[in-house]
């Protein structure tokens, strides 16, 4: 794998220790110091994809470095760390070119998602694009070019520690393609792929930006819809359904589960969106069911 440099700017030192353990895990090489001007230096004979730094930092505020850190190297994403309560000044150092922010106390799946998101833009934008980079991050699932399920794993860990307070929502669709065993064996397996794929697209067209669509395993996929509730679920479904039946040969069966009313954790609101989808199946196919 191509060497990917991350710098932290850190001076608390636990929450620098619990970033460099977090991503030297996932492999990256991980530069840390206290000092915002060394790490600049650093600059000088090393290449970074990305640069995390405490917006606090009394020596270098978070707007000051990234426009320090573009002056440089204007590919390299800055992520500023922050606590809740000083949101104010990620945000502004976002207005400044920083790509984003984490929020603390630092919560494991948050670091690796905000990251990895940020080095897939970094690999987008930079010259040297690395073809293989995608798959060798093991996101996405090679024939639809979807997030994998891995990945989704991860999502919905994020999107449960999001949920804290009283009306925070998300839901989860999972589609299952109709009577896909009888195309494959009429229509042949490079036909069936060629389904998959063209399901990928549709099912990204009919959901917004935020929404993350997921190949699950063979023909089911799922879809994790931010912030949205039940009742907004079900008409992205129907719309869903009508499109498969625009676009497609084959028709979907899909079930919704919403959290946290149907499920406190990943594992039980799968249990309740696979239960829905397979009243859908059991009713008749070509439609959704909602868990109840
Ligand atoms: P149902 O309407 O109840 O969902 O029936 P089904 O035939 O869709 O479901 P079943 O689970 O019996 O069959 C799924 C088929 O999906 C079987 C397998 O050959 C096919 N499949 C799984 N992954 C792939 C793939 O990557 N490519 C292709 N072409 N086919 C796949
Ligand atoms: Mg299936
Ligand atoms: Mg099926």
């Amino acid at each position: 794998m191509a060497e990917i440099n991350i710098l932290i700017i850190e001076d608390d030192q636990e929450s620098a220790a619990a970033l460099e353990r977090t991503l030297k895990e996932v492999g990256y090489n991980v530069w840390t110091t206290e000092n915002p001007k060394e790490g600049l230096e650093w600059f000088k004979d090393t290449n970074f994809a990305l640069v995390i730094s405490e917006t606090r930092s009394a020596r270098m505020n978070g707007i000051e470095l990234t426009r320090n850190v573009h002056k440089i190297s204007p590919d390299t994403n800055v992520i500023v760390l922050t606590f809740y309560s000083f949101i104010a000044q990620a945000i502004e150092a976002m207005e400044a070119g920083a790509y984003g922010y984490i929020t603390k106390p630092l919560n494991t799946s948050e670091i690796r998602i905000v990251v990895e998101r940020a080095l897939e833009r970094y690999f987008l934008l930079s010259v040297n694009v690395e073809k293989d980079y995608y798959a060798e991050m093991a996101v996405l699932d090679g024939l639809t070019g979807l997030y994998n399920r891995r990945y989704f794993n991860e999502l919905m860990i994020l999107e449960f520690s999001r949920l804290k307070r009283a009306d925070d929502v998300f839901s989860l669709l999972m589609i299952d393609i109709d009577n896909f065993k009888t195309y494959n064996d009429t229509k042949g397996h490079p036909a069936g792929d060629k389904l998959l794929k063209e399901a990928a697209q549709v099912f990204q067209g009919v959901v917004r930006e935020v929404d993350s669509v997921c190949r699950y395993g063979g023909e089911e996929f799922v879809v994790i819809l931010s912030r949205t509730d039940k009742e907004e679920t079900q008409v992205v479904a129907e719309r869903l359904r009508a499109q498969v039946n625009l676009y497609l040969a084959a028709t979907v069966s899909i079930g919704i589960a919403c959290a946290p009313q149907d499920g406190k954790n990943s594992q039980e609101l799968i249990e309740k969106a696979d239960t829905a989808l397979y009243e859908a199946k059991r009713t008749g196919k070509n439609k959704f069911c909602a868990a109840k």
